[in-house]
Formats: C-alpha cells, structure tokens, sequence
C-alpha cells in the first residue's frame, strides 16, 4: 500500500492569470474603479494592534450592515472569505445526500471542483444552443440544485419566474442561486427566501463593490438554511473573515451612493462596448453582467486570445467544448475598452 491511496485527489480550478506587471486586465471581471472612499478611511484608521485578538467569528458588524442594507433578518445573513468560500460552504452543507446535485454544463466551473473536493455525485444539465436555460430540464430526481443568475461565462440573466419555478418544484433540496452579477442587471431571486424553505442566494464584494482583493461574499437564506451553514463553518474554521476585510466590508456595503455611481459607469461602458463590438463582427447574447461573451464571425477565438495577450490585454479564453469560439472580455473603464477596439481592428485587419 501507498499513501497514495490516502489522498484526496481533485483536479483544481484554474483562475484567470494575475499578471503582476501592469497591462490591460479584462480576464477575470474585476472591477477598473478604487473601492469606496470609505474603505480607504477606514483602512487608514485601522489599529494594527487589535491584530493580536481573533476576530468577531460571528462577523457581527459585516452581517448587520449586510442585513440593514438589504432590509432583511441579520439571521438570514451569512459571510464568508469571498463568495467562493461562502459557496464551498453551502456545498458541503447542503449536498451531503446520495443522489446528484445538479447544475448546467455551461457556468462557474468552480461548481464541478467542490463536487468532486467533497466527493458529491453531480449531474450536467445542457443548456439550450443559445446559451438560454430551459426550467423543464431541473425538475428530475436531484440531490440538490446550483444556477448561476446571471450566469457566467454567458451573461445570460433568466427571468425570475424560471428561478421560481426550479424552486418551487424540487422542495426536497436545496436550491442554490449564485448572484455574484445580480447588481449589473437580471432580477433577484431575495423575495423568494420569505416564500420558501428550500433556497439560498449567494453574492460577492469582488465584482460591483470593487473589493475582489478583500475576499468577501455572503449569502441570504431562510434562518434554519444560514443556522445549517454557521453549524458547518464553526467545525472547520470558526475565525474565517480576518479583522480587515470585516471592517471593510461594513463601510463597501453601506456606501451606496459610490456603488451605485461605479456601477453605473460600467454598466454604460459595457452598452457602449456591445455596440463596438458588434461593429467588429462579434456576436454575443444580451449581457447583464460586467462581461461579454462574444464570438466572432471569422476570427478563431483562441488566435484573438493569443494576439490581445501579446499587445500587454488580457482576455478569458476558454478552451473547452460548446464554448472554444468565445472570448469572455470583462468591461474595463472607458480609456480601456477603446485600446482594446483599436487593438481587435488591427489584428481583424490582419487575417
Ligand atoms: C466571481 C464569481 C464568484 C466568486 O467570487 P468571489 O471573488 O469568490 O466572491 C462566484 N460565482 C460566480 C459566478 C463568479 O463569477
């Protein structure tokens, strides 16, 4: 025998390249704007000799503000180090049944990689040829539900009816509705935690509150699903959100004149650039997120990949059936959105 045997073995989630030299960055949807000023004040104020104690483990003041600002329940809030380590949570709360849990073969690839870390059966459900999702296909024997809404890489948003009726018709498990976009467009599943016992809605700070580098996300849920998730939280790591981020956090979540102006921004870059891109001969579904998912009409997208990196822009490519002809371009600020027109119609020009 070897220790071999005794590992637990996965293959990982590859993020998007953190290059650490300065180029133009559109791969892994991060927001161009600073966080709110308030961050800043507050960071700057911070004692560095609180350090010493651990921190509030039940992250007190972040879930309040959280709770305050969306008018809910502080016990319909949980937290946790980016909504990563808040969906990986929910993973091994929520899906410790036999049968699959299941999601569509097109989104977060990262649902795949907690399956298989916790050793969840899963199933892939096809989405329809144009990236849409068909509720029908989710009322089956499940262990389980994940949809991203908006989805990514797709940016494709589903009305809230379809997320109510997968909701609605699979009661014996737990839907997870990841809405890491929501605040770029689409409608929120929330109202619906006030009407079912069975779902749980995730959100990030990384992607519309500017704060990826902090790592925080959180979750809304019914009491009994966010009591279910700080049980399995407190008997892996009781202390997850370091003394930083929480006080960060609090000010990034109530500064909602500066969310909403950042978001407006990109959310008018990202309208500008559809219309660009169109002129350059992409195609894409309506994004309701700060990416687009685009293909075009001759260019290979792995050859654009390939050029955009070596004029210093980063884009996502990725290489994997049904999606190999698509680039997922993150809305950067104005100034780089146009490098990057003028960049594409040099290399479009050359092929
Ligand atoms: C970015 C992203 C996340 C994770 O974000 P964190 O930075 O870990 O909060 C989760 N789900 C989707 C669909 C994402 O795109």
């Amino acid at each position: 025998m070897s220790f071999e045997e005794n590992i637990r073995k996965v293959v990982p989630y590859t993020p998007g390249e953190q290059p650490q030299r300065k180029v133009i960055k559109l791969n892994t949807n991060e927001c161009p704007y600073a966080p709110s000023p308030k961050v800043f004040n507050a960071l700057e104020k911070f004692d560095a000799s609180f350090l010493r104690k651990y921190p509030d483990p039940a992250c007190t003041g972040l879930v309040n503000a959280i709770a305050d600002y969306y008018g809910r329940d502080p016990e319909e809030v949980f937290v946790g180090v980016g909504s990563d380590d808040v969906l990986s949570m929910c993973f091994l709360t929520f899906f410790a049944g036999k049968k699959p849990v299941i999601f569509p073969n097109i989104t977060y690839s990262f649902y795949e990689v907690w399956a298989d870390v916790y050793r969840i059966p899963y199933k892939t459900i096809p989405l329809k040829e144009n990236f849409d999702l068909d509720e029908n296909d989710y009322f089956i024997e499940n262990g389980g539900v994940v949809i991203a809404n908006p989805n990514a890489p797709t940016g494709v948003a589903e009305p809230l009816e379809k997320i109510e009726k997968i909701v609605k018709e699979n009661q014996d498990s737990i839907v997870i509705v990841d809405e890491a976009y929501i605040d770029f467009g689409g409608e929120t599943a929330l109202p619906l935690i006030d009407k079912y016992e069975n779902i749980i809605i995730t959100r990030t700070m990384s992607k519309s509150r500017a704060m990826a580098g902090m790592r925080i996300g959180y979750a809304f849920g019914p009491k009994k699903l966010i009591k279910y998730l700080n049980d399995v939280k407190f008997s892996v790591n009781s202390y997850t959100m370091n003394m930083p981020a929480l006080i960060a956090g609090e000010e990034a979540v109530l500064d909602k004149e500066y969310f909403e102006e950042i978001r407006d921004k990109v959310v008018a870059t990202r309208e500008r650039s559809k219309t660009e891109l169109k002129r350059l001969g992409f195609s894409f579904r309506d994004s309701m997120t700060n990416f687009i998912f685009a293909k075009h009409e001759k260019a290979s997208a792995k050859m654009i990949f390939e050029k955009l990196k070596e004029n210093d822009i980063y884009v996502r490519y990725f290489n994997k059936p049904v999606i190999n002809e698509y680039l997922r371009i993150s809305i950067g600020t104005d100034e780089e959105m146009d490098e990057l027109f003028k960049v594409l119609e040099k290399i479009l020009a050359e092929i």
